[in-house]
């Protein structure tokens, strides 16, 4: 699969077994505090996604992750603007992986970087998402805790100077 999962613009990645993946119930809890004022707001995020426990569940039905990072030098944390741009540049990867899994008919599951930001308002709680799969559950929903995902991994957690990193993972079956 290391062929399958080529894209020039990674930075790091790694793959690793779902039984190994760091879940923990206090990076979930994370979402539930709010921060990025998305909980609640979204199809995507908690707890429209699911509660802790099923999704984890849900991640342990697959048996291998590949996890990359993508980052970029952001001149103010408070651009919201390059921020954006730099977390919609790691999503279009992420989803390219997405569509060559479907194509190849691979069963997956992909975490992305933040809240989808597909819709200019998300349909949440009105009426059901119209675009499923354009709706990317953050890595943050399911508790997987990326700072302990690098440590056993080998991978960069702590960005350096104006750098700005994000990390996505896919869950798929081996076969
Ligand atoms: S695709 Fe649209 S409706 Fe669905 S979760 Fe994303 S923003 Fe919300």
């Amino acid at each position: 699969m290391q062929d399958f999962f080529t894209d020039e613009k990674i930075n790091q990645s790694a793959f690793i077994d779902v039984s190994d993946m760091p879940f923990t119930e206090k990076a979930a809890s994370y979402c539930k505090a709010n921060l990025c004022g998305r909980y609640g707001r979204s199809w995507s995020c908690p707890p429209a996604v699911g509660d802790f426990n099923t999704l984890k569940a849900r991640a342990l039905t697959f048996d291998k992750a590949f996890v990359f990072s993508h980052k970029g030098d952001i001149e103010s944390f408070s651009d919201e603007k390059a921020m954006d741009s730099l977390r919609d540049e790691t999503m279009e990867i992420l989803f390219s992986f997405c569509k060559k899994l479907k194509e190849k008919n691979i069963s997956h599951l992909a975490l992305g970087c933040g809240s989808c930001n597909f819709c200019k308002k998300c349909t949440y709680p009105d009426s059901p998402c119209p675009y499923p799969e354009k709706a990317i559950p953050p890595v943050e929903a399911y508790g997987v805790d990326v700072s302990a995902l690098c440590e056993k991994t080998g991978m960069t957690y702590m960005a350096e100077n104006n750098e700005v990193t994000f990390f996505c993972i896919i869950f798929f079956k081996n076969k």
